[in-house]
């Protein structure tokens, strides 16, 4: 009998899900009359869009409209010496100092291409540099290199994070819009300061055409 109620209230809690998910507003978003519709590589629709790019501009203005708070701290009072890197593209491992920034590269593989999806802007990471194997130019500085492709027009442009502190900064790339908070983590330690939010994220989102075309420059 108990186990007759559970169910039923199960079944309950399902289909009031599927109604609050099917409920969704039709939003009749203003249009934007010179966004050319080039590309089949939208990773988001054109409400979203118009909700990112105004969030942008919106937190460019006020800063202080986010509230940033720090969360849990990952660091390690004793980690170990070496860390591995294992290459997504060959599988091939090397060894990396822990604490260097190839290290910070290594622990983050993993994430990263779990995460990347939450980019509003369709995203690919690069770690070749990284990998003993698939490494073309070994004596220059490893680069993690990103490609982007525009949230408003499509176009594809290039980005890299080249130090730890900007690893660091990853994360806020998969806040959702409009932004409200920002998990700042480490507690004491500011990935971004508030001013720069904007840019940051305008800088990584948008191709350089439309930032300026959106007065986010
Ligand atoms: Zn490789
Ligand atoms: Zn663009």
């Amino acid at each position: 009998m108990k186990k007759k109620a559970l169910l039923l209230a199960l079944a309950l809690a399902g289909s009031t899900t599927a109604h609050a998910q099917t409920a969704v507003q039709p939003e009749t978003a203003p249009k934007e009359s010179d966004s050319s519709e080039t590309t089949s590589q939208k990773a988001v629709s054109e409400i979203d869009k118009l909700t990112i790019i105004e969030s942008l501009q919106s937190i460019k203005k006020d800063p202080s409209q986010v509230k940033f708070h720090s969360a849990m701290c990952y660091d390690m009072a004793m980690p170990p010496e070496y860390t591995t890197f294992s290459c997504p593209t060959c599988g091939g491992e090397t060894q990396y100092h822990y604490q260097s920034y190839q290290g910070e590269v290594a622990n983050r593989v993993a994430h990263l291409l779990r995460s990347l999806s939450q980019i509003k802007a369709k995203t690919e990471v690069d770690f070749s540099d990284f990998c003993s194997k698939c490494s073309k130019d070994n004596d220059d500085q490893p680069e993690l290199r990103f490609t982007t492709w525009c949230l408003d027009c499509g176009k594809s442009f290039g980005w890299t994070a080249n130090s730890i502190d900007e690893l660091e900064q990853l994360p806020l790339l998969f806040t959702s819009f409009p932004v409200t908070e920002v998990d700042q983590g480490h507690l004491g330690q500011q990935k971004i300061e508030p001013e720069k939010l904007s840019e940051y994220l305008s800088n990584r989102l948008l191709c350089p055409a439309c930032r300026e075309k959106h007065g986010l420059k």
